[in-house]
């Protein structure tokens, strides 16, 4: 069953597939396991991805029927990754690098929103809910096209992104306005990305809005949606078996994991990994100058007052990072008042603090730093003439994170670094990391595919694609778009 992070009332627990349905909780809370099952990997050395998916998701889901979740599993992980393991790893220099972009778009979201869709629609027939559904995404870049391809033409749902105009990379920005689909609808608004999930977070809890759409449940595809969250403990789990698997680890040897981290969603899985069973020692979480959770995991203040950078990095340049709820819901020994007084701090004056104890119980597991856009393209530059292997700029954050972490701390715990998207998806930045040339997005993607003899199916070739999306608005004109949409 399900509690969540701002009332913690196991009387008003909810199933899984309730979680899925409505994304985020009524208060405005965010859901979480009241309890996590703690799994029996060690027999799992045998396993393909997909059968320890379904192993996770069932335990994790908690549907009366494994034979659905078999189902879920096998259309979300087949031929729409490029990969046969799905997830392969790969040691680059001192770290194993999971690569966990071959999915359709090019990034690692492709690995939640290809099962999300599958996962709603079966959640919607276990709750019953017989409505459409409208899919809100709020978009720093990636998550928008993953939601937009997961969904696309799914019948009974409409997906709708809001984007940052000018504030995603020209790759990204092609990626969802080309996006077919009977179903599929993008809106560039005049804001950052923390406008846009401002805005669908305000939305959600907009009775009078609501009350306009009312044929339609709203849902969400961003990680706030624990549907969207739990398909990436899978990866965790693959991978440490397949360093067993490799002999580079023995089992139930400790590893660390680094991730280059956002909305806080893909190291939260890691977290949950571990309390399932994975012996995870560190979470080294990366950020780009947007370095609000450096100085949080340092001072234990969180403070949303300060300069938003756009940088070389789009899918990481988040000041509120969401997910971080609910990591401090679990170490606080999912104390709610807690979160709620917190959560209030935040929204009223951009800013939270939370006491010693606390962060020092959390500085044990967490390891945090961040990489300038400067040393962002150095760090490319060197792994590919030491290792001759091309790092996406995001992925070269943390790779730089770990390098400082090694230096820091001496720790030679074999480490996980997450590959969040395909270099091809940023090929001007990491073309001029190598090169030291500016080049259009255009050429750098050509010159990128001769130097590497390879290319990602996501981002080939779309300047010839037509534009199917033309939506600009400001943020005070955002809900009027969708009622558009959704009347
Ligand atoms: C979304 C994204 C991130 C951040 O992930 P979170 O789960 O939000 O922390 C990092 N890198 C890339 C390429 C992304 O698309």
């Amino acid at each position: 069953m399900y509690i969540n992070t701002r009332e913690n009332d196991v009387e008003q627990a909810v199933f899984s597939y309730e979680t899925i349905i409505d994304g985020i909780a009524p208060t405005g809370g965010l859901f979480v396991p009241a309890k996590l099952p703690k799994l029996n990997y060690q027999d799992w050395i045998n396993k393909t991805y997909q059968e320890i998916a379904v192993e996770i998701f069932d335990a994790i889901l908690a549907f009366d029927n494994k034979e659905d979740v078999k189902e879920i599993v096998n259309d979300s992980y087949n031929t729409n990754f490029a990969s046969e393991e799905i997830t392969p790893i790969k040691k680059v220099g001192n770290v194993y690098v999971m690569e966990l972009f071959h999915g359709p778009t090019g990034a690692f979201k492709d690995i939640a929103l290809q099962a999300l869709p599958h996962l709603m629609v079966k959640s919607k027939s276990l709750g019953n809910k017989k409505e459409d559904t409208a899919i809100l995404v709020a978009t720093s870049g990636d998550t928008g096209k993953a939601a937009l391809e997961g969904f696309k033409n799914v019948d009974g749902i409409k997906v709708i992104c809001l984007y940052p105009h000018e504030g995603v990379s020209k790759m990204q920005d092609l990626q969802m306005r080309t996006t077919d689909g009977h179903n599929t609808h993008v809106i560039a608004v005049k804001g950052n990305f923390d406008d846009c999930q401002a805005m669908v977070k305000e939305i959600f809890g907009d009775e009078n809005f609501k009350s306009q759409i009312s044929n339609y449940t709203l849902s969400s595809a961003n990680s706030i949606n624990w549907g969207r969250l739990m398909p990436q403990i899978v990866y965790y789990f693959y991978s440490y078996i397949q360093l067993v698997k490799q002999n580079q680890i023995r089992m139930n040897d400790k590893i660390n994991i680094c991730i280059p981290t956002g909305n806080f969603g893909n190291i939260l899985a890691g977290y949950y990994a571990k309390e399932m069973g994975i012996p995870i020692e560190k979470l080294i979480c990366a950020s780009n100058k947007n370095n609000i959770l450096t100085d949080f995991f340092k001072t234990g203040h969180y403070d949303k007052n300060r300069d938003f950078h756009k940088t070389n990095t789009p899918s990481m340049d988040i000041l509120v990072s969401s997910n971080l709820e609910r990591y401090l819901f679990e170490k606080s020994n999912k104390d709610d008042k807690l979160i709620l007084s917190l959560m209030r701090d935040l929204s009223k004056n951009g800013k939270f603090e939370i006491g010693t104890e606390l962060l020092a119980k959390i500085n044990k597991e967490v390891f945090a730093g961040y990489a300038t856009e400067m040393e962002i393209l150095d760090t490319i530059k060197d792994v590919y003439s030491t290792c001759n292997y091309v790092l996406d700029p995001h992925t070269a954050v943390g790779y730089k994170v770990y390098q400082d972490y090694i230096r820091q701390t001496g720790d030679d715990t074999p480490t996980l670094l997450g590959a969040t998207a395909t270099p091809f998806k940023f090929s001007h930045t990491v073309m001029k990391a190598i090169t030291g040339e500016n080049m259009d997005e255009e050429k750098a993607i050509k010159q990128l595919e001769v130097l590497m003899n390879d290319y990602h199916a996501g981002v080939k070739d779309l300047e010839k694609k037509p534009i199917l999306h033309n939506t600009i608005c400001e943020i005070n004109e955002i809900k009027l778009e969708i009622l558009k949409i959704l009347s």
